[in-house]
């Protein structure tokens, strides 16, 4: 029988990733702080979420999740922002005119800001400093100041989370995302691109269907789906200190609701049953997922699914695999049937990224396109094999016209990546690369 779960008994387990903050008295006191903040979402628009992804785990629906590995303070602006939520649109546009299948969206955005690292240290030179953990913590900048974590960076982060978030809904539902408006989403550099013309053919047909509609008596102005649309955010549960200062009681169920995104996940590294972060998820009702890396084994997975989904709710729990091109088969297959032996209602996504990582010849940290396509169709034929259901994907992605993963239509190549890589943490998809993936994915979910 579990002990009772409480925002804080997290702080009774061991824990991974915990920065080294100098003054503890100045961190009680920045989550003093936060904790009389306003919530960012509500435990309503959660609740609404979950119904989604229980249309997801029904196969109904696709999950389309992504964003910045890591949001920076430096790169906060509105242009960032709306380039970000118009790319994603295309993408989604695309998943369900060309496959069909309405998709829920959900960002890696508004509290996407506290890293996990592989090493507390980094060297450089014969230096070594502590890592940069996300802005949320420290600085990228590599000074020995830079590195020290900062509790005040949180209400930063709470700050800066606030103000996307506002934009985002304003997006969302103030006439910019009007699927009248499909081909003003067009990015300028997308433009001579060969996905452009495959994007603008598709946003012709969309913009005929309407026109069609429209001359049939049906006033568009009066269905929302057409007028705006939703966008879910998300981010790691890593920084525990800054979520249990977000945790609130729902005032209309009584459960506990984090209110700082509307679903959280918790990474491959910060995993472990017994551990801090699972025990801090397993208590709040939002949706949550759980990044499941090659060590992963179905006996793990099943302990870890009944502690966090222990009434197998659908669009609690969302498993998102990231288990590397060649070995997705082979890794997948034994989760996917310890699963659906046991009927277990979960959402299988795939995270394409973080198990194809390579240092480049140049020295970056890259991912090449044709990896990340080859990760996604295996996990699309695990799951045809099994007859389960691959409900989504997990992205890093921009809509900024960046040179950070080699391959895609343009070719990029290793001596490319120095030109535009402008990544905090992890090298991200371009806007072209993620229409491109799109249309993959789309072909994929049709068959
Ligand atoms: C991430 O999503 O940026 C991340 C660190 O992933 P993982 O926990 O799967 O390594
Ligand atoms: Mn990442």
């Amino acid at each position: 029988m579990p002990e009772r779960w409480t925002p804080d008994s997290w702080r009774r387990k061991p824990i991974q990733q915990v920065p080294d903050f100098p003054d503890m008295d100045a961190l009680g006191a920045v989550e003093k702080q936060l904790s009389t903040f306003p919530p960012l979402v509500f435990a309503g628009e959660a609740r609404s979420l979950k119904r989604q992804l229980a249309r997801v785990a029904a196969g109904e629906c696709f999950l389309l999740q992504g964003g910045d590995c890591a949001e920076s303070f430096a790169e906060h602006g509105a242009n960032n922002i709306r380039d970000f939520f118009r790319v994603f649109l295309q993408m989604a546009v695309v998943l369900t005119y060309a496959a069909a299948s309405p998709v829920v969206k959900v960002g890696r955005i508004a509290g996407q800001f506290a890293k996990p690292r592989s090493s507390p240290t980094e060297t450089r030179g014969g230096v070594a400093l502590p890592s940069y953990r996300g802005d949320i913590v420290n600085d990228n900048e590599f000074t020995a100041e830079g590195r020290i974590p900062d509790p005040r960076r949180q209400i930063e982060a709470y700050r800066q989370s606030a103000a996307t978030l506002n934009l985002l809904r304003a997006f969302a539902q103030g006439g910019y995302a009007n699927l009248g408006s499909v081909h003003q989403w067009m990015l300028g550099f997308v433009k001579d691109s060969p996905q452009s013309r495959r994007y603008m053919e598709l946003a012709d047909r969309i913009s005929e269907a309407l026109g069609f509609m429209q001359a049939c008596g049906l006033d568009l102005e009066r269905h929302p789906e057409l007028r705006g649309t939703e966008l879910y955010t998300s981010h790691e549960a890593l920084l525990l200190g800054y979520e249990e200062a977000l945790t609130r009681v729902d005032s209309t169920s009584g459960d506990w609701y984090c209110t700082s995104g509307h679903m959280l996940w918790i990474g491959d590294r910060t995993r472990q049953l017994d551990h801090a972060h699972v025990e801090y998820c397993r208590g709040i009702r939002n949706p949550i997922g759980l990044k499941c890396g090659p060590s992963m084994k179905a006996d793990d997975l099943m302990r870890l699914i009944e502690v966090l989904d222990p009434e197998n709710e659908p669009g609690r729990l969302t498993l998102i695999c990231r288990m590397g091109a060649d070995r997705v088969g082979e890794l997948l297959t034994p989760l996917v049937r310890a699963v659906a032996r046991e009927k277990r209602n979960v959402i299988w996504s795939c995270d394409p990224m973080h198990a194809n990582t390579i240092s480049s010849a140049s020295g970056y940290k890259t991912r090449p396109f044709d990896r990340i396509l080859q990760e996604v169709k295996g996990f699309f034929a695990v799951h045809a094999a099994e007859g389960t259901i691959a409900g989504g994907v997990h992205l890093e992605m921009t809509g900024q016209n960046v040179t950070e993963c080699t391959g895609g239509a343009r070719a990029i190549s290793d001596e490319d990546l120095n030109s535009r890589y402008h990544t905090f943490c992890d090298p991200r998809l371009n806007a072209e690369q993620s229409i491109d993936l799109a249309f993959l994915l789309a072909e994929l979910l049709k068959k």
